[in-house]
């Protein structure tokens, strides 16, 4: 409904969690605990132009805490939990799962657990308007078929005698079979499972929301977009994973966040909503939009901010291919069409209009980013 709730939202100094927690404080009534253990990913600074709001509250600790949980819970009595906070970057999963089988499934199961005796503890008038909402990926379906890979049409991989393809489908939908590839994706798969599980065996009121890959302002830059918005300011090396051809479904982080907030407070509750901007690109035909954006807001001729003069005339010229990662999923493609019949929601940006924002946004927000790639900001050793 339309009365002010108290949004209990982990992860609120990632990425994305800040992105909501800035639509709430500007756009809403609502209140906001942020509950963040900071982790390298976690930056207040993403937050300075709400943190001196009295309807917002930061609090430092770990999900998988379950005593500061259960105290969190119990001081701020919050009516919704959205629950973003997880470790997120496939390449890192890769190195070292550890963390992300420790926050991502054990964090989910804690929270839950502690979530479920707040409500269970709760007034009936209450706890009948309590929700905790998930917030997973597209990366659990797996990937699909790339046109590349196509004999025919450019579309789907066309059915052969011996696999009669249940799998043939061109987009993800809420019920596209599990098949997650990275470490990072199989733990938020394990968390999906665990929260539909804490809503049918005990009734804990779930939703579920799987998005497609995010960009815009306040994104660490060891993800696509930021990192090569950054080495091309630096004149470094513009490195893409083999040839490229990686098709991703883009969406612009603010459109995301209305979309979170959206399904939190109006979602049908025990059910899933995919969420995506229905811009499939290939990665390289990103970074080249990237350079292209960059030629004209930055000129490489006029850039002072150059530090290293190679010959280059051009950003794209900094474009260096390297060997691919391996299990690299080659294709993600969103269905948003539940959530946009059922709630009304639709993407705001395209995704020439969310580059262009973001580009400009690192470029006019240089301090944050120069503190974040000297390790200094706020709750860090080196800060
Ligand atoms: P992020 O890495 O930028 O932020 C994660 C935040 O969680 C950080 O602030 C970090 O400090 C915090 N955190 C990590 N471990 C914690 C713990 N144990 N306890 C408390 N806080 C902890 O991630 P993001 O890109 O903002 O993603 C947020 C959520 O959205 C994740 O669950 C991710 O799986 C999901 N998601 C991300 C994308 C994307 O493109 N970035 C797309 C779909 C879904």
């Amino acid at each position: 409904g339309d009365s002010i709730k108290t949004f209990l939202v982990t992860g609120g100094a990632g990425f994305i969690g800040s992105a909501v927690i800035r639509y709430l404080i500007q756009h809403t009534a609502h209140r906001v605990v942020n509950v963040d253990k900071l982790t390298y990913a976690g930056n207040l600074d993403s937050l300075v132009s709400v943190s001196f709001s009295d309807r917002y509250s930061f609090e430092k600790a770990d999900i998988a805490d379950a005593k500061a949980i259960k105290d969190i819970f119990s001081r701020y009595q919050p009516d919704i939990v959205l629950h973003l906070a997880a470790e997120s970057h496939v390449d890192r999963s890769i190195d070292s799962p550890g963390e992300f089988m420790q926050t991502n499934i054990i964090g989910t199961y804690v929270l839950l657990e502690q979530a479920r005796a707040y409500w269970q503890a709760m007034e009936p008038s209450r706890s009948a308007g309590f929700r905790f909402h998930h917030v997973s990926t597209d990366e659990v379906y797996g990937d699909l078929p790339h046109p590349d890979d196509d004999a025919g049409n450019g579309e789907t991989l066309p059915a052969s005698p011996d696999s009669p393809s249940p799998t043939l489908q061109t987009r993800f939908t809420e019920s596209t079979p599990y098949q997650p590839s990275s470490p990072y994706s199989a733990s938020k798969a394990g968390s999906d499972h665990l929260v539909r599980a804490w809503h049918r065996t005990f009734g804990l009121p779930v939703l579920v929301t799987n998005c497609s890959n995010n960009y815009g302002p306040c994104q660490f830059p060891e993800k696509l977009i930021p990192l090569m918005i950054l080495n091309a300011l630096a004149g470094r090396p513009l490195p893409v994973y083999g040839k490229g051809n990686q098709i991703r479904d883009w969406l612009y982080v603010e459109d995301h966040a209305r979309a979170l907030i959206l399904v939190a407070t109006t979602g049908k509750i025990g059910e899933t909503y995919n969420i995506g901007g229905n811009e499939e690109k290939r990665n390289i035909d990103v970074v080249e939009t990237i350079c292209r954006v960059l030629d004209e807001l930055c000129p490489i001729n006029d850039g002072a901010q150059r530090e290293s003069q190679c010959d280059i005339r051009r950003y794209a010229d900094l474009i260096r291919h390297v060997p691919d990662r391996p299990g690299h999923d080659m294709r993600y493609a969103i269905d948003a069409g539940k959530i946009q019949n059922e709630l009304g929601w639709w993407p705001e940006e395209t995704f020439e209009s969310g580059i262009r924002k973001t580009v400009c946004w690192y470029l006019e927000n240089r301090k944050w980013w120069q503190r974040v790639l000297n390790g200094h900001y706020p709750g860090h050793p080196a800060g």
